[in-house]
């Protein structure tokens, strides 16, 4: 393992550590109960992208709406991608969602060619499409799925910077269609 990486309960950002980023998911926390899990990133990249996440999404995410962050998923390494996989419906594509940061696979390609980081997450008490809408107009994001103004949605910062704005369709639990759209027509109404 390379060791020029921060430790992973370091602070990221002012309310997060880089641990918030690989403990947060249901399943992440489901293995942790029944015998481990190691989901921690080895490329220094990785940790800065999400040390970008924090500081130009997150935080001022938080800081806006004065209200907690709830992460539901963020960094996935390859036993964590595997356990989702054995879920129904896994709503994972490792090599575009981002959620793989800059982490190389085994043969040292980049698992996700997109780089970056990818989180999903809600804001206690605030509808997502609010928080969606502000993080369109306000941060340098690179892509956003959003599912429902009740739901967690995904965005990435990454070396692309595409503002792509994704609306998924279907049911939780589900299969999911997507759809892309427009800033303005994302901003003038919630999807229905
Ligand atoms: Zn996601």
């Amino acid at each position: 393992m390379k060791t020029n990486v921060p430790d992973i309960d370091a602070p990221c950002g002012d309310y997060f550590t880089f641990h918030d980023f690989v403990a947060c998911s249901d399943t992440y926390k489901r293995l942790m109960a029944s015998g481990g899990i190691d989901n921690v990133p080895r490329e220094p990249e990785t940790y800065q992208s999400m040390q970008r996440m924090a500081r130009d999404i997150l935080d001022p995410v938080r800081r806006h709406f004065d209200s907690e962050i709830i992460l539901t998923y963020g960094f996935s390494g390859p036993s964590l991608v595997k356990a989702l996989r054995q879920t129904p419906y896994p709503n994972i594509t490792q090599d575009r969602d981002q959620h793989a940061g800059s982490e190389l696979s085994r043969n040292g390609n980049l698992r996700c060619k997109r780089r970056g980081i990818a989180v999903d997450f809600y804001v206690a008490g605030i509808s997502s499409w609010d928080v969606a809408c502000w993080v369109i107009e306000n941060t340098p994001f690179d892509r956003l799925y959003f599912y429902s103004a009740h739901r967690p949605f995904h965005v990435s910062v990454g070396p692309e910077e595409n503002r792509e704005i994704v609306v998924m369709r279907g049911y939780r639990g589900g299969p999911h269609t997507p759809a892309r759209t427009s800033k303005s027509r994302f901003l003038a109404e919630p999807p229905a």
